[in-house]
């Protein structure tokens, strides 16, 4: 059954079962029928009001994970096996990273090696200490 039918449904279920348990307190069938009618119209628009909330919080949960996807993202620039030219690809340590190259469009598979290097002393630093020996 399509949702907004369901959800209109429940609405005026709802606002029927208002009617009676307020008539059940002995008042008239107009009063009660007015209040099952403002029943309706709140339920209504509490209902909208949540649905207004859960889609916004699963579109900012969904909006929040590409985010934290292409955060997680690094990017380099490397050359095709095929055709040797120079592609910038995105990849992640945690995945298997292929791309298609933009030049022969053939598909590769990055590789990633790790590599070693001597710590030294940023330039930075090297001119700060030349700068206080002066
Ligand atoms: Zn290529």
């Amino acid at each position: 059954m399509n949702q907004t039918i369901k959800r209109v449904l429940y609405t005026i279920l709802s606002c029927v079962l208002i009617t009676a348990a307020v008539k059940l307190f002995g008042v008239s069938w107009s009063i009660a029928c007015g209040i099952g009618l403002i029943g309706f119209i709140l339920f209504a628009y509490i209902i909208n009001i949540l649905r207004d909330i859960i889609l916004n919080r699963v579109v900012m949960q969904t909006y929040y994970d590409e985010m934290e996807y292409l955060r997680r993202q690094m990017v380099a620039t490397v050359s095709c096996s095929y055709c040797g030219k120079l592609n910038g690809v995105g990849f992640r340590m945690d995945q298997r990273n292929e791309f298609e190259c933009e030049h022969c469009h053939k598909n590769n598979l990055l590789s990633i090696t790790a590599s070693t290097a001597q710590i030294t002393t940023p330039l930075t630093e090297v001119a700060e200490l030349v700068n206080k020996k002066i």
